[in-house]
Order: C-alpha cells, then sequence, then structure tokens
C-alpha cells in the first residue's frame, strides 16, 4: 500500500492549528491537518470570544503583544466581517476601585494609539448624564464610564471557516482522526493516525511535523522531541455563563471587581448576553472534559449581581454554561491574570528540508500572525511544492465575501415565492456570510430540503450545509459549534436533528 506524503502536517483543529494548515497551503505546502474531535472543541470554542488587543494587558507592560494583536483586530474585521464585528464596552469605574477613573482613561487612550492606524471608533469618557442613563449598572458611587471598542467574534466558527478555507484552497483536512505515533525517519516523519469514524489506522509521511494541540501540547512533545528543556505550561481554567440579553443596546461591559481580575459581560447572538469568564488552576490532564467548580460560579454570579442588581440572576436564568482551560507559558508568577498570553515557537531540525516545530500558549486574536511566522520557518528549509500563494491578510476568510451575490435578487425572489425571505436569509448572512447562497441553492434544489428540522427556522437544507459542506458529524458539531440551537432546544427536537444527521451520514 503506498503511503500519502505531505509536506507540512499539523495536528491539532484548534483555531492555531486550523490558522497554520491555512497559512501552510496558501503559501503551496502540501499540506495535511488532523483533528482527534472535531474542530474548535477544546479551548477555541470556549473563549471569551473577543478579537482584542487585550486593554488589560497594558498593566503588564505587555506592549509587543498588544500591538500585534492590535494590527490582527484589524485584519480580522476587515478579512471576516460576518464574523468579527466591532464592540463597544463600557469600564465602569467606582470610588472604591483601585483604579481611580483616570488611570482607566489613559489605559484606553494608549490602547487606542497603541492601535494607531489600525484603531477602531476611539475611546471615549461618558458625561455624567449619559453614566446615569446606563440603568441596568449599579449606580451607587460610579464614578464614571469610560468607552472603547474592540472585535467580538463567534469563536467556533472562526475556527470552522479558517479550517474550511485551508481546505478550499487545496490543504486535507480531515476531523475524527487522531495521531496515535509518530516515528522520526531519515528525512521525515511516519505518522500512525487513527480515523475514528471508520475505526481505521493508517500511516502518512510528513516533512513537517507541526504540534498545535493546545492544552495537549506537552504530551505530545514528549513523544517527538528529543531535548530536555521545552516551556512550561501552567493551566487556568475559565467559566461563562449565557444568559438571555440583560443590555438595552448592543454595548458590552468590562467590570472591575475589587480581586483585581476582569469579568466581561457581552451582548452576544441576538437575545443573549455572555458573562465570563474566571481564572482557576486546573491541575487534571483530560482536557476534552472540562468541569466548572461551584466555587467558580458563585463568583461570576456575584459579581454579576453587585455590578447589576436590577438584573440579578441565579442559576436558573442560565441558558448554557461553558468552560475551557487556557495554555499558558509558565514564567513563575502567581497571579493568574498576569502571565503573559504571548506564544512561544519552539523548533528543531530533523534533516536538511525536514523537522518538528510546536507552540506553546497563544490566543485566538494572535492565531494568523502566529501561523505566518511557523510557516516562515518552514520556508526557510524546503521548497513548496505547489505553485500557488494566497495572502491571508487580505483576502476575505471563506464567507467573508462581499454578502451580496451576482444572483442573489434572483435567488431571494425564488425563496420569497417560497415563503422563505427575508429572515432566513437575514440568519444565514449572520452565521455564514456569503457562503449564504450555497444553502439556499440547497433549499431550492429539493422540496424535502426546506422541511423544517428539530426547530421553527433551521431548514434541513442549512442541516445538510453544516454536515456535508462543514465536516460536522455529532449533534454537538451543529447545534453548538456551527449554529446556536443548543440555547434553544428540548430533548426532543435534539432527537429529531440527530436523526436526520444520521440519515444525511448513511446516504
Ligand atoms: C476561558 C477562556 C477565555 C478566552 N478568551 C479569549 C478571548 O476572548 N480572545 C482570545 O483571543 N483568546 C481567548 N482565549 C485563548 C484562546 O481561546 C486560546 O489561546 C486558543 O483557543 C488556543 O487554541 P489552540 O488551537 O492552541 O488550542 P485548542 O483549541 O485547544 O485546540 C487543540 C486541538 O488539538 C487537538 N488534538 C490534541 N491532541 C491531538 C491528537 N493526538 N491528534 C489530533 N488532534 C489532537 C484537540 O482535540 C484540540 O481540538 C481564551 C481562553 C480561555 C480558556
Amino acid at each position: 500500500m503506498t503511503i500519502q506524503s505531505f509536506q507540512v502536517t499539523v495536528i491539532g483543529g484548534g483555531i492555531n492549528g486550523v490558522g497554520i494548515a491555512r497559512e501552510s497551503i496558501s503559501k503551496g505546502f502540501s499540506t495535511l491537518l488532523i483533528e482527534k474531535d472535531d474542530f474548535a472543541h477544546a479551548t477555541s470554542g470556549n473563549s471569551s470570544k473577543l478579537i482584542h488587543g487585550g486593554i488589560r494587558y497594558l498593566e503588564n507592560a505587555e506592549f509587543k503583544l498588544v500591538q500585534e494583536s492590535l494590527k490582527e483586530r484589524k485584519i480580522l474585521l476587515n478579512t471576516a466581517p460576518h464574523l468579527v464585528t466591532p464592540l463597544r464596552l463600557n469600564i465602569p469605574v467606582y470610588g472604591t476601585d483601585k483604579r481611580p477613573p483616570w488611570m482607566v482613561w489613559s489605559g484606553c487612550k494608549m490602547y487606542d494609539l497603541f492601535a494607531g492606524p489600525d484603531n477602531m471608533k476611539p475611546s471615549r469618557k461618558l458625561s455624567d448624564d449619559e453614566t446615569h442613563r446606563i440603568s441596568v449598572l449599579n449606580q451607587d458611587d460610579l464614578k464614571g464610564v469610560v468607552q472603547y471598542s474592540d472585535g467580538q467574534t463567534r469563536d467556533a466558527r472562526l475556527t470552522v471557516e479558517t479550517a474550511l478555507s485551508a481546505q478550499e484552497y487545496g490543504a486535507d483536512i480531515r476531523n475524527y482522526h487522531e495521531l496515535i505515533k509518530v516515528e522520526s525517519k531519515e528525512n521525515s516523519y511516519l505518522l500512525t493516525i487513527l480515523d475514528k469514524r471508520l475505526n481505521k489506522e493508517y500511516q502518512i509521511s510528513t516533512k513537517y511535523l507541526i504540534n498545535a494541540a493546545g492544552p495537549w501540547v506537552p504530551a505530545l512533545d514528549k513523544k517527538i522531541t528529543k531535548k530536555q528543556k521545552r516551556p512550561g505550561l501552567k493551566y487556568v481554567r475559565g467559566i461563562h455563563f449565557v444568559v438571555p440579553k440583560i443590555q438595552e443596546d448592543d454595548t458590552g461591559f468590562l467590570i472591575l471587581p475589587s480581586d483585581g481580575r476582569v469579568v466581561f459581560v457581552l451582548p452576544w447572538i441576538q437575545d443573549f448576553t455572555l458573562i465570563g469568564t474566571t481564572e482557576s488552576n486546573f491541575s487534571g490532564d483530560d482536557f476534552d472534559v472540562i468541569p466548572s467548580s461551584q466555587e467558580e460560579e458563585d463568583y461570576l454570579l456575584e459579581t454579576f449581581n453587585q455590578f447589576f442588581p436590577s438584573k440579578k440572576i441565579s442559576m436558573d436564568d442560565v441558558v448554557y454554561k461553558y468552560s475551557g482551560v487556557r495554555s499558558l507559558v509558565d514564567h513563575g508568577e502567581d497571579n493568574m491574570s498576569a502571565i503573559s498570553r504571548e506564544y512561544v515557537v519552539e523548533q528543531e531540525d530533523l534533516g536538511s528540508d525536514s523537522g518538528y516545530l510546536a507552540v506553546f500558549g497563544g490566543k485566538i486574536t494572535t492565531y494568523r500572525s502566529l501561523a505566518v511566522k511557523m510557516i516562515d520557518k518552514v520556508l526557510s528549509k524546503l521548497e513548496p511544492e505547489i505553485n500557488k500563494h494566497h495572502n491571508t491578510e487580505i483576502e476575505p476568510l471563506f464567507g467573508g465575501y462581499d454578502i451580496n451575490h451576482p444572483q442573489q435578487d434572483e435567488i431571494k425572489q425564488q425563496l420569497s415565492d417560497l415563503k422563505l425571505e427575508p429572515s432566513f436569509v437575514d440568519r444565514w448572512q449572520m452565521y455564514y456570510g456569503s457562503r449564504w447562497i450555497e444553502i439556499a441553492n440547497i433549499a431550492l434544489s429539493n422540496p424535502d430540503h426546506r422541511k423544517t428540522i428539530g426547530i421553527e427556522g433551521y431548514l434541513k437544507a442549512e442541516l445538510i450545509y453544516n454536515v456535508i459542506h462543514e465536516k460536522a458529524h455529532k449533534l454537538e458539531d451543529v447545534i453548538l459549534r456551527r449554529t446556536k440551537l443548543i440555547y434553544h432546544l428540548d430533548q426532543n427536537q435534539r432527537d429529531q436533528i440527530q436523526q436526520e444527521i444520521n440519515s444525511i451520514l448513511s446516504k
């Protein structure tokens, strides 16, 4: 049996892995990516969903990271406008806060300056009148509110669409494929991979092996590297709540509890508010299922209720909760908020044109710049075998093309004749950007594809798109990562969607 060979193989379908695969194929390397579960099922689907410079990292003097992140923020706002949208955030300052209003204001102005020409709407201090009109906020001893801008994303969709963009450029992208063994040959690596859907093992060979396995990086690294000195990782767990919308408008909040942490209260998917995050030490080694703790849940509830007393919540109001674990490069800091979000790339050669790279740490916002740096290292050693070039700094990301398709009026008319316009098109455009047209075409191609599955507003056409075009295999792949139907479904509706997934996959 011939063994398939690739120039670059990436392990891990989180945001960093898919970004590296997209960058690799963009430069012309034959590229394979494998993910043992679904894309973004681990850290990348469980974040605070901000595309941000990290205003609070200024306090830790992480200027380089802030600058790099702000540049990437601008690139993502331009290239993925359906998935990364501008967000205005209020920072309320109280009399007892350790950071006085002038300090918060200076921080925001500094943040604007760091963004330079890439800045979004500049920060400003709200007037007393405007401050007191934010009626959801606790007004006792409120000294002022400063507003600044950042980006917000749907983290799992950003990951899925980056993977699909890599595939569209020519990469081989496989979810539910797990790396189980690595052997170093003279000038290449021989990998044994398990196809988890078919329960079948196979082998491939690769010149470059890239370890982007998030929290699993150190465990995988030990199997590959001969080096003793590696960056240590600290695992910091964070939890979030999704509750029915509390804001009066689409502005979010960055609140500063007295323990020095930061908690975000953000508008989320039209009807919801996202509250998070916590920071606690995680010492487990099962990164597939991260439990939350009672203490963290109590902390989030108490903090929210303290700042938003008129909107008091309890666990009964929580529609959905999730936990994730950050992998942070450990420099021995005790304060978890002060640990850098900077990443470290480790590299070693195998032969003259082959080698191994591993990424420790990082954040969603910088996934593209990280990928560029990694693939530059491969470029310095290996000649790409495909003659093509994509510039990820400017090319739209998958559904990021103009949503106004040349035939859109005709398609909208056809949908309208079938009573499917405009609410369907609005939702599809919000989730899939310019790719909405593909779902519309599936719906138009067959009356069966226009039947509702599970819940009003979700058509079989969209499910077919999620499963066949977006590589969803399991229920959560569809209802949690490709859509957010999970917030609305009861068990019966879940069962209906599951049945349809099985039926689509069996064909
Ligand atoms: C609570 C929280 C809030 C955050 N908020 C933000 C934010 O607002 N903005 C921001 O920019 N960043 C944020 N981050 C950081 C960001 O989420 C992470 O830096 C990023 O998602 C890491 O991505 P990754 O690809 O490295 O890891 P992961 O997403 O964990 O992906 C690693 C993948 O590797 C796969 N894998 C492991 N072993 C194998 C194997 N043997 N074979 C095949 N596949 C394998 C895993 O299944 C997994 O899917 C937050 C993180 C947390 C925890």
